[in-house]
C-alpha cells in the first residue's frame, strides 16, 4: 500500500505572509506533476470553527460541500488544486479540545488525568493522519499562526512527534519567514529568519526547507547565509517574491525549483509538470481584451478578505470573458435615495453579496431596485437574493412593508422568513433546529441539489437541469408569496427537487437579473470559472459595450 508523505508548513516572524497561498501553490505544482494531493489547515484559535466569527476580523467563512464552516484558506486550496474538501481539512484548537473533552466526559480515558501531552497532541495527530485514509501521495498540512505563539504549541509538538511516528522519510518541514528589504541600506535582512528558525528548533523542529517572503528575489549569497545559519541545504532556500496576482505564485515557485526539491527530498514519483493551464491563465490575466466595472454593495467592505471567494470568482468570470474586472466596493450604509445614483450609475454590473444582520440593509434593497429600474446586470447572492425579493415585493407588488423576518419580525409581509424545519437530503430526514440553544451550525449549510427551469438565465448558464451548490443561511423565501410575486413577473427558476425551497429568482425583461439563495462563489476556480459568474460578467461587458457605443454616437465624454 502506498504510504502518504506529509509536508508541514509553519510560519515565522509575522502573520499574513501568505502561508495559505504557498501551501496551495506547492499543492498545485505537485498535482501538475501527476501526484494525488490533499491539504489541511490547523488553526490555533479556540473557536470550534470560524462560523461564529465576524468576517471583518477573520475574513470570509468558507463552506465545504459537507457543510463545514472553515477558514478561508480552504478556499485557496480548492481553487488552486481543483478539489473538493471537507470537515476533515480544517481543525481548530477549539475543535480538538472539544472532542477531547467530550471523550473525557464519556469516560473514555478510564479515570486517567487528561493532559495536553499526550491527549491533545494525540487528537491532533489523529486529525492529521486521517488525511492518509484514501492514500494520497502527499498530504500538505498548514499550521496557522506564527511560531512562538502560545496557542500553536500543541500543534507544533504534534507535528514534531509525527516525524518519529511516521519516519523521517515521510515528513518534510517547510518554514515560511519574512526577509525584509531595507530601502535605506538597499539590503535584505536575514536576522528575523534566523530568530524564527531558532524558535522552531527550540521546540524540536529542524526545518528542511525555508521559503523567504520578500519584496525582491533573495540573492544566492544571501541564500547561502540563511542555509548556513539555519542548517538547511543551500538549494532548499527559496524566495517568495510579492506578485500582483496570486495565480502567478505556482509558476514563480516552479522557476525557483521548489516543487522539484520537495519531490527529491520526499522521494516522490513525480513526473515533469504540465503547467500550460497555469501559463494560459497568467497570460489571460495579463492580456485582457477590455474591462468592466463591478460594484460590490455590502457592509464588510473595510476588509477585502471578507469577500475573498467572491473577489476570486469575479476574477475567474473576467478570465472567461477576456476582460479585466475593476472592483468597486460600496458600503451599503452610504446608499440612500439621494446618493444611490452617484454610487451606482457608472457601474456595468452590481453584486449584492451575502451577509447577516440589519445594518445597511435598506441600502442593499435600494441597490436591487436601482439595478432593476436601470437595466444594470444584477447578481444577488444569498442575502442579496433576499433583498431583491423584498424590493420586488415592495415596489412592484405593492407590499410596502415587506421584509425579512431577520430584520423586522413584526412585518405583515415576511417574504423571507425563518424556516425551522426542512428536509436534509444528506441525512435523508427532516431536521428542525433549536435556534435558542446554540449559535454555531444552526444554518442550512453545505451542498443542496437544485432543479433549474428550461429557458431560464440559470439554465442557460449551467446548461444542465440539476445542479448542486453550497448554502449558509437561516432564512428562506416564504412560499406563501410565490404566486403573487410570480404573477407580478418574478420567475422562480431554481427550486429544490421537492419544490419546497426557492433557490433562484430571476427577472425577465432585464439584461441579466438573478438572485440565488446559495453561494456559487465557493465553487468557482480559475481553471473552471463558475457559470453564473461567467454570464454575469458577460452581461456586464455587454452593458459597457452598449454604453460606449451610445456615448460615441452622442459624442459624449468617455466613460468614467
Ligand atoms: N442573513 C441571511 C440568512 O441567514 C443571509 C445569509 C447569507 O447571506 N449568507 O438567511
Amino acid at each position: 500500500m502506498k504510504e502518504t508523505k506529509f509536508i508541514f508548513i509553519t510560519g515565522g516572524v509575522l502573520s499574513s505572509l501568505g502561508k495559505g497561498l504557498a501551501a496551495s501553490s506547492l499543492g498545485a505544482l505537485l498535482k501538475a506533476r501527476g501526484l494525488s494531493v490533499t491539504i489541511q489547515k490547523l488553526d490555533p484559535y479556540i473557536n470550534v470553527d470560524p462560523g461564529t466569527m465576524n468576517p471583518t476580523q477573520h475574513g470570509e467563512v468558507f463552506v465545504t460541500d459537507d457543510g463545514a464552516e472553515t477558514d478561508l484558506d480552504l478556499g485557496h486550496y480548492e481553487r488552486f488544486l481543483g478539489i473538493s474538501l471537507s470537515q476533515r481539512n480544517n481543525y481548530t484548537s477549539g475543535s480538538i479540545y472539544n472532542s477531547v473533552i467530550t471523550k473525557e466526559r464519556r469516560g473514555d480515558y478510564l479515570g486517567g488525568t487528561v493532559q495536553v501531552i499526550p491527549h491533545i497532541t494525540d487528537e491532533i495527530k489523529l486529525a492529521i493522519c486521517s488525511l492518509a485514509e484514501h492514500h494520497p501521495d502527499v498530504a500538505i498540512v498548514e499550521i496557522g499562526g506564527t511560531v512562538g505563539d502560545i496557542e500553536s504549541q500543541p500543534f507544533l509538538e504534534a507535528i514534531r512527534q509525527l516525524r518519529g511516528d511516521l519516519g523521517k522519510e515521510r515528513c518534510l518541514y517547510i518554514h515560511l519567514t519574512l526577509v525584509p528589504y531595507l530601502q535605506a541600506t538597499g539590503e535584505h535582512k536575514t536576522k528575523p529568519t534566523q530568530h524564527s528558525v531558532k524558535e522552531l528548533r527550540s521546540i524540536g523542529i529542524q526545518p528542511d526547507m525555508i521559503i523567504c517572503r520578500c519584496e525582491k528575489s533573495v540573492s544566492p549569497d544571501l541564500k547561502r547565509k540563511i542555509a548556513l545559519f539555519c542548517d538547511v541545504d543551500v538549494d532548499a532556500v527559496f524566495s517568495s517574491v510579492d506578485v500582483d496576482q496570486v495565480y502567478k505564485v505556482p509558476l514563480a515557485f516552479y522557476e525557483e525549483g521548489l516543487d522539484q526539491k520537495v519531490a527529491i527530498m520526499l522521494r516522490l514519483p513525480a513526473k515533469n509538470p504540465n503547467l500550460s493551464p497555469w501559463r494560459d491563465l497568467v497570460y489571460a490575466l495579463d492580456n485582457p481584451q477590455g474591462e468592466t466595472t463591478i460594484g460590490i454593495v455590502g457592509k464588510y467592505v473595510e476588509l477585502k478578505e471578507a469577500y475573498k471567494s467572491l473577489h476570486e470568482a469575479l476574477v475567474h468570470g473576467g478570465v472567461a470573458n477576456a476582460v479585466k474586472i475593476n472592483l468597486k466596493y460600496v458600503n451599503s450604509e452610504d446608499i440612500t435615495e439621494e446618493t444611490v445614483d452617484g454610487f451606482l450609475a457608472d457601474l456595468d454590473g452590481i453584486l449584492v453579496p451575502g451577509g447577516f444582520g440589519g445594518r445597511g440593509i435598506e441600502g442593499k434593497i435600494r441597490t436591487a431596485g436601482y439595478a432593476r429600474e436601470n437595466q444594470i446586470p444584477f447578481f444577488g447572492i444569498c442575502l442579496g437574493m433576499q433583498c431583491a425579493v423584498i424590493e420586488f415585493a415592495r415596489a412592484v407588488v405593492g407590499l410596502t412593508a415587506a421584509n425579512s423576518e431577520e430584520f423586522d419580525s413584526a412585518s405583515p409581509d415576511k417574504v423571507i422568513y425563518l424556516m425551522t424545519e426542512w428536509f436534509d437530503h444528506r441525512r435523508n430526514a427532516t431536521v428542525s433546529r433549536n435556534y435558542d440553544c446554540d449559535k454555531g451550525g444552526t444554518m442550512r449549510l453545505g451542498a443542496y441539489p437544485c432543479l433549474l427551469a428550461d429557458g431560464s438565465l440559470c439554465y442557460r448558464a449551467y446548461r444542465q437541469k440539476q445542479i448542486s451548490e453550497r448554502h449558509r443561511h437561516r432564512f428562506e423565501f416564504n412560499n406563501a408569496y410565490r404566486d403573487v410575486l410570480e404573477k407580478a413577473g418574478m420567475r422562480f427558476s431554481g427550486v429544490s427537487p421537492d419544490q419546497s425551497l426557492v433557490e433562484v429568482v430571476e427577472l425577465p425583461d432585464h439584461p441579466w437579473f438573478l438572485g440565488c439563495q446559495f453561494h456559487p462563489e465557493f465553487k468557482s476556480t480559475p481553471m473552471a470559472p463558475h457559470p453564473l459568474f461567467q454570464d454575469f460578467i458577460k452581461a456586464a461587458r455587454a452593458t459597457r459595450d452598449g454604453r460606449v457605443k451610445q456615448q460615441a454616437s452622442y459624442g459624449s465624454p468617455v466613460l468614467r
